[in-house]
């Protein structure tokens, strides 16, 4: 037991992350990362929950049907 630090794995390929290009394993696997920011791709999630209110469909039944 005589591990330094375990760092998590690389977030872009699951590969064992190394301390200098932390969190990720590569500078490659950096720039993805960097290259995803500049792209939009990230993106701050907002709190916009979906209304259940657009689903008012109502089925009418008429109950004078035309039985005969
Ligand atoms: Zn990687």
């Amino acid at each position: 037991m005589a591990e330094p630090s375990t760092l998590p794995p690389c977030p872009i390929c699951g590969q064992p992350a190394q301390p200098q290009y932390r969190p990720f394993c590569s500078r490659r696997c950096a720039d993805v990362d960097l290259g995803r920011w500049f792209s939009g791709q990230y993106r701050v999630p907002s709190a916009e929950i979906p209304s259940a209110e657009d689903e008012k469909y109502t089925r009418r039944v008429d109950p004078d049907d035309e039985v005969g």
